[in-house]
């Protein structure tokens, strides 16, 4: 009797699916899970399609333990795209694709799992019943620029250019509402950078799709909830996905537009296990689904940018603010301090003490930006010359007033602050710099009887305290709001007439050649807060540098101007998106020996770079910025070419013999990398 084979992935590095042995040929469908026999372990995998016989040993083919029919199976399309990713990235294809599922479904499942299954199922069964509100009505501009996402079809790339307060979002729901109308099954894929917006957008999406059931997908939820809300997208019960950078590859067989706002946010990319940028994927997705995609940005990426300026992208523009803000019809205009001239006192000049008064004063809110949290970056002795390192990094910890400790951010290493100092007895220890908590302190002082409000990793570390959070400010209880990064993004604060921004400097001295990119964009999206409702607004902004040309075009609002300027400074160094990048790191107990591992690579190269693979370049091995976490040290190599196709036939080739290498240090590879 012929026996039928299934090749099936697994979580593992490998490229090439495995082969085992199927039940029966009609079983074999792609896209279905299954529990194999790995090693001595049992796993859950995918089958992704038949094998032929296998060409020897044939006895020594295990068969699949159990097909997991439960679940139907994923689509072809999504096959393909974890696929394409798995390739792109240089990883494992099942390293992609079951990363991807919901852990419940990577399970091998016990005895009562169809049970739970029924019960996930359930809880998106019913559409949330919350007031509908209809539609705003739009304005000619947004109106024009949902006409012309409408009238595009099959795969067609559009870049939403808007300013902050430009009703970008509106646009958005305008077109999903098209797409959902059009066609009675089909979804919507809505792809936001931060956890902290998904509630907002997710009450508000609900509200406006009454009776749809609306899903979000972000790495927050228990494993119950994602696996309800991964079946109910899966099984087209959900028509509209929000998520984070994971929900890219949720599987939506009747997807029909996606949407990605913000981006140019570099959460996007991750930094950890399969480092894949979830705004490409989603185009990659849009292509082979042959459908629209819209990536919505007040300061796009550069590489976007790009694609838009050769007309790869269409560029749809939304050039004035909306509603109340509309009204002035202006962005707040921003004021440079020069803190060599206004010296700080606790982190802050007169004027911005001034501003912040008279904001109180009128009953307005205030919203005080400062990218660093903890009370004082760093403690120093100034006897003996001590500083606070972290003992296991080449960084310093931070000291936290709250419990008095020294935290280490990159590690996680946390003791009891010094009293003293360790090595001289100093009683007299120093905290150096602001931090947020630091800030707050003085606004406390400053603004007696006012109400001041932090947002930042270390308030907002209880579920839901960051929603909380917000909604003080929001409902106006709260004066003053300090916070970091989190506080930028997304939120509509109507009350809001100014913005402080505090020690951008640190970023404008960054030896990353994307630092002034992303200042631009923070900046940006910090001073778009201000005014959102007509008022009168300010934004000020603390620096040693004001004559810096990043201010120049900020002042001026003019992202255009910036990114042009970028991008010929990018064209003319032969930098991205001009060339294209991977970038291996090793990390080894000593700096020498993941030298060495990455020296050895170096040489393994020479061997796989052959004549048709000159364009690729390989930079010497060299210690990365943060040079120790956690005790292990980090070392990187940069891998460049003006062609992509050679630089990943070179990175496919060149891997797989640094696999193949015996006792090597723990090494990575990232395609595209955003941080060098
Ligand atoms: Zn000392
Ligand atoms: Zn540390």
């Amino acid at each position: 009797m012929a026996q039928t084979y299934a090749e099936v992935i697994l979580d593992i590095p490998l490229s090439e699916p495995l082969v085992y042995l199927a039940p029966n040929a009609a079983e074999v469908r792609p896209g279905t899970r299954c529990v194999v026999p790995l090693g001595r372990a049992t796993r859950v995998g995918l089958i992704v399609g038949e094998s032929g016989p296998p060409a020897f040993a044939a006895s020594r083919i295990k068969p699949i333990t159990r097909i997991l029919g439960e679940v139907g199976p994923l689509s072809k399309h999504w096959l393909q795209l974890t696929q394409f990713a798995a390739d792109y990235y240089q990883h494992g294809w099942g390293e992609v694709a079951l990363a991807s599922l919901p852990r419940i479904l990577r399970m091998v499942p016990g005895v009562r799992s169809t049970q739970s299954l029924a019960r996930l199922r359930k809880s998106h069964s019913i559409p949330w019943s919350e007031p509908a509100t209809a539609a705003v009505e739009l304005t000619a501009e947004q109106s024009s620029a949902v006409d012309r996402l409408n009238q595009s079809s099959g795969f067609a790339p559009h870049l939403l250019f808007g300013i902050t307060g430009s009703g970008k979002t509106e646009v958005y729901l305008a077109a999903i509402a098209q797409k959902l109308a059009a066609d009675a099954m089909a979804q919507a894929l809505l792809l936001v950078p931060e956890i902290n917006l998904t509630p907002q957008l997710e009450a508000q999406l609900r509200a406006r799709f009454p009776g749809q059931t609306v899903v979000a997908m972000h790495s927050n939820l228990a494993d119950g909830e994602r696996a309800g809300a991964w079946l109910a997208a899966h099984e087209g019960r959900a028509r509209i996905v929000i998520g984070t950078r994971l929900a890219v590859f949720c599987s939506l067989p009747h997807l029909a537009l996606i949407v990605v706002d913000e981006e140019h946010d570099p959460s996007y990319k991750g930094s950890e296990g399969v480092r894949y940028s979830a705004r490409d994927i989603a185009v990659k997705r849009a292509q082979l689904l042959d459908i629209p995609i819209v990536l919505g940005s007040a300061t796009p990426s550069l590489e976007t940018w790009a694609q838009a300026s050769v007309e790869r992208y269409r560029l749809i523009r939304l050039a004035n603010r909306i509603g109340a803000a509309g009204a002035s019809n202006e962005l707040p205009p921003i004021e440079l301090i020069d803190t060599r001239t206004h010296k700080p006192r606790n982190g802050l000049t007169e004027p911005v003490a001034l501003a912040l008064a008279a904001t109180l004063e009128r009953g307005e809110q205030s919203l005080v930006f400062l990218n660093r949290r903890g009370y004082a970056p760093v403690v120093a002795c100034e006897t003996c010359g001590w500083l606070s390192h972290c003992p296991r990094c080449s960084v310093f910890a931070v000291f936290h007033k709250p419990d008095r400790t020294l935290r280490c951010h990159h590690c996680g290493y946390m003791a009891p602050a010094p009293r003293s100092c360790p090595t001289c007895g100093n009683q007299a220890l120093k905290g150096v710099g602001q931090g947020t908590q630091r800030i707050e302190e003085t606004l406390q002082g400053l603004l007696p009887g006012s109400t001041i409000a932090r947002i930042d990793r270390d308030s907002t570390r209880q579920r839901h305290s960051a929603q909380r959070a917000f909604d003080a400010v929001h409902a106006g209880a709260v004066d003053v709001l300090v916070g970091t990064q989190m506080v930028a993004k997304g939120h509509d604060f109507q009350r809001m007439s100014l913005v402080i921004v505090l020690n951008p400097d640190g970023q404008l001295a960054s030896h990353d050649f994307r630092a002034p990119e992303r200042l631009f964009a923070t900046l940006m999206q910090v001073a778009g807060r201000a005014g959102r409702s007509g008022l009168r607004s300010r934004v000020l902004v603390q620096t040693r540098f004001p004559s810096h040309p990043l201010f120049a075009a900020l002042q001026r609002h003019d992202y255009a101007q910036f990114a042009e300027t970028q991008l010929a400074e990018r064209a003319a160094a032969r930098m991205p998106p001009f060339t294209y990048q991977a970038l291996l790191t090793a990390e080894a107990r000593s700096m020498e020996s993941a030298l060495a591992f990455l020296r050895a690579a170096h040489e393994e190269a020479a061997e796989a770079l052959d004549a048709a693979d000159s364009v690729v370049r390989l930079f010497d091995p060299v210690p990365m910025t943060l040079q120790q976490i956690a005790g292990v040290a980090r070392a990187q190599l940069l891998i460049e070419s003006d062609q992509r196709p050679q630089l990943h036939a070179f990175l496919r080739r060149w891997l797989t013999a640094l696999r193949a290498r015996r006792a090597s240090p723990r090494w990575n590879i990232e395609v595209d990398p955003l941080q060098l």
